[in-house]
């Protein structure tokens, strides 16, 4: 997201005739657009920070400017803590970037953290920076109206709001006309999109009168998949509490909606889910991996885990295990609980499994997951696939890597192949992490 955030940003800059470096020594303004999900992530940003002093030093005039979640969470403070910084910007103030530059530049600290209950940035056309011109991300949403109780996102990001659905189409049909091949549509809660023509207040839109005229992420999916047959559809977060068999339908129904669904569990225990409050319970989330599997057979699903939230037990932890085993993920992003200042958790729970324990099972919960999807990778061995190049392959120039609908990285002998290619490869190996074949012709 932040990714597709920063796109935003060289928009508005380049609009405003500012252009754009890799080179730091060729830079007057740098700018961290920054994560505060994990108190690692701020980590990383403070220790980055310190790489400016030096040009700071042989150039006064420099600027550093602080984007994102981070300078969301800490504003202000920010400027106080790291003296380097001069501006501060929300995930909502970047259309007032040109002016906060200007503002530093006639010597004053700036900052803007106003979150908004509007901005959707529907009209901006994201720069594709350090893109590979096949696949581009589509920010359909913005903010989080969920409030899990560990995540610091609602604070950071603001309300949910929906992105005008025609703004959303048109800029894939013109990333398609462009060469791209592949969008993914991002929100933190896809299934909970929901646009309607005269509010932006989801509480408005669910009365039913107005949900008649409302667009709803099935609806969206199947419109955008609709652009053309020859481009992917991907999309990222669904969550387990609002995703709805009719999304699953319409994937069912569009060969270009790619079957992979990113499904965050957290914890494989209810009382723990509970605590979340993610709004749903083991069993439901059993039950809408069933529905996945009997809809969509063959669906790759992937999930994030919490390990080490407040008072986990150890039984609780098993039942994660026993739940990963049962859903047999293709793959999982695993986290220790980080507490967040501010957060549901932080205020009511203690933060009390000690950092070797919730290092421990975080070790067990990737142990596992490495053996899932080394199994599920073998399963892929002898059939072929439909790949869609993205490029050169890190490990040899002769080989080229992209993915199958399920999401797996498939790696091949180059040939006369290129990136924006659909390739049958035949899969003939795999690694937990990769599957490796050659073209079929
Ligand atoms: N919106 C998505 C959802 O709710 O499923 C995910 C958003 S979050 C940016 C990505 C992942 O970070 C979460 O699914 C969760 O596993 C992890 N995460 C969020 N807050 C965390 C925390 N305080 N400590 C550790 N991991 C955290």
């Amino acid at each position: 997201m932040n990714f597709s955030d920063s796109g935003i940003v060289a928009s508005v800059l380049t609009e405003k005739g500012f252009s754009f470096t890799d080179d730091i020594h060729q830079a007057d303004i740098v700018f961290l657009n920054t994560c505060a999900i994990r108190e690692n992530a701020e980590l990383k940003v403070r220790q980055r920070l310190q790489d400016f002093k030096k040009n700071k030093k042989q150039n006064p005039e420099f600027i550093v400017g602080v984007l994102g979640c981070m300078a969301e969470r800490l504003k202000s403070q920010l400027l106080d803590e790291e003296k380097l910084v001069d501006l501060v910007a929300g995930p909502d103030a970047y259309r007032d970037l040109p002016r906060l530059i200007e503002s530093v530049e006639g010597g004053q600290k700036s900052v803007n953290v106003q979150l908004s209950l509007e901005e959707t940035y529907a009209d901006i056309r994201p720069v594709r920076i350090a893109s590979n011109g096949v696949t581009a991300f589509i920010s359909i949403m913005r903010g989080c109206d969920n409030m899990c109780s560990f995540c610091v996102v609602p604070f950071t990001r603001g309300r949910e709001r929906s992105r005008h659905p025609q703004s959303i189409l048109a800029e894939a049909a013109q990333l398609f006309d462009d060469g791209f091949r592949e969008i993914t549509l991002l929100g933190q809660n896809v299934d909970s999109y929901l646009w309607h023509p005269d509010t932006n207040t989801k509480r408005e839109i669910l009365k039913t009168e107005l949900k008649n005229d409302s667009v709803s992420f099935a609806r969206l999916l199947d419109m955008t998949a609709g652009i053309n047959p020859d481009l992917r559809i991907r999309f990222s977060t669904s969550n387990p509490r609002d995703m709805t068999d009719e999304v699953l339908y319409v994937m069912a129904k569009h060969d270009n909606i790619c079957k992979y669904i990113h499904l965050p569990v957290q914890s494989g225990n209810s009382e723990v889910l509970c605590r979340m409050n993610r709004g749903y319970t083991r069993e439901e989330y059993v039950h809408r991996i069933e529905s996945i599997r009997r809809i969509l057979p063959g669906c790759g699903i992937s999930t994030d885990i919490i390990s080490g939230f407040c008072s986990e037990t150890e039984v609780q932890h098993r039942e994660t295990l026993s739940l990963m085993e049962w859903a047999a993920f293709d793959f999982a992003y695993m986290f220790k609980y980080s507490e967040r200042p501010g957060t549901a958790a932080a205020k009511n729970f203690k933060d009390n499994i000690p950092d070797e324990v919730k290092s421990r099972r975080l070790q067990e919960i990737v142990d596992l997951q490495m053996q899932l999807s080394l199994r599920s990778n073998k399963k892929d061995v002898g059939k072929a696939h439909l790949v869609l190049v993205e490029g050169i392959s890190k490990k040899s120039d002769k080989n080229l890597f992209g993915r199958n609908t399920q999401n797996k990285v498939v790696v091949f002998a180059k040939e006369n192949f290129k990136p924006g290619d659909y390739v049958n490869v035949f899969v003939t190996d795999c690694t937990s992490a990769t599957l490796i074949g050659t073209s079929l012709i």
